[in-house]
């Protein structure tokens, strides 16, 4: 048998891996929630039995609303906001751009991400598109799974919670200057939870804009060229439910950033070197 040359599988992966990136969490009883929060809770109902192999089976399930990779609507804040079955499908997807503030997370977990943070990603990546989707890689999905390092306590009490988040100022900047649909975090909120405040929640919500939090996989974005996706099930009446986000990664239609240019001038010549080699295969075939 022959076996496949490793440019060809090098160009087979640059094509096929990056296009879609999974940004969720899996949803289940032992997924971390806010301390006195109800996990997801699924009971079996089988309906019908045709022999020892197959039964269609369904199930009942509940969970709160706000936990795991979920979005928040703007009634979680206010008793006359939109309902998650009123968010119009437009509001939920949006043109992305990632900023990596992991680094500074990783040295201080109350990191709040400041407004030259910003404008230090608008220089290098160009500015931030009118209605995007602006997502922050803190580098805290890595710890999701441990309750601990996710909260910084072990009490139960949700305003002893240290995470690092974003500052007033750069919520007001994305609200006001770059008029974002979206704003996504890998922690569990994009303010504090200790200090009894929630600016960024009370200003978004109050005017239809989204909230998508405990993010996975956020340092598989490039700082600009997705799409992100946040489409959460029309639930009636509901302040929030879980997502599937996801990104879809347009290479070719954004800025690209300098490593993507690099793989670029391996790409082709990888491109060349498969065509030459197929053409040289088919020659001694005939
Ligand atoms: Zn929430």
């Amino acid at each position: 048998m022959r076996s496949w040359h490793p440019s060809l599988l090098l160009i087979l992966m640059s094509t096929v891996s990056g296009r879609i990136i999974d940004l969720s969490h899996k949803h289940g009883p032992t997924t971390f929630m806010v301390p006195g929060f109800e996990h997801y809770n699924r009971t079996l109902v089988k309906t019908l039995i045709f022999n020892k192999d197959v039964a269609v089976e369904t199930a009942v399930y509940s969970s709160n609303e706000h936990g795991g990779t979920h979005m928040d609507a703007p009634l979680h804040f206010y008793k006359v906001g939109m309902t998650l079955d009123n968010i119009p499908l437009e509001n939920t997807i949006a043109e992305g751009v990632m900023i990596d503030v992991s680094d500074e997370a990783s040295k201080n977990i109350e990191y709040k991400v400041p407004l030259s943070k910003i404008h230090a990603w608008e220089k290098q990546n160009g500015e931030i598109p009118q209605k995007a989707a602006v997502i922050f890689n803190f580098g805290w999905h890595k710890k999701f799974h441990n309750k601990f390092e996710y909260i910084n306590t072990v009490t139960d009490d949700w305003r002893q919670i240290k995470i690092p988040s974003v500052s007033e100022e750069v919520g007001n900047f994305l609200y006001d200057s770059r008029d974002i649909k979206i704003i996504g975090v890998d922690t569990m909120s994009p303010d504090p939870m200790n200090t009894g405040s929630a600016p960024i929640h009370i200003k978004y919500l109050a005017n239809n804009k989204l909230i998508v939090e405990n993010l996975n996989a956020t340092d598989s974005l490039p700082p600009r060229g997705f799409r992100f996706h946040a489409a959460p099930v029309k639930y009636v009446g509901a302040s929030g439910a879980q997502i599937r986000a996801y990104a879809i990664v347009h290479e070719n239609q954004e800025p690209r950033t300098k490593n993507q240019e690099n793989r670029s001038w391996i790409i082709l010549p990888t491109w060349c070197l498969v065509i030459i080699l197929l053409f040289s295969h088919l020659v001694i075939l005939l």
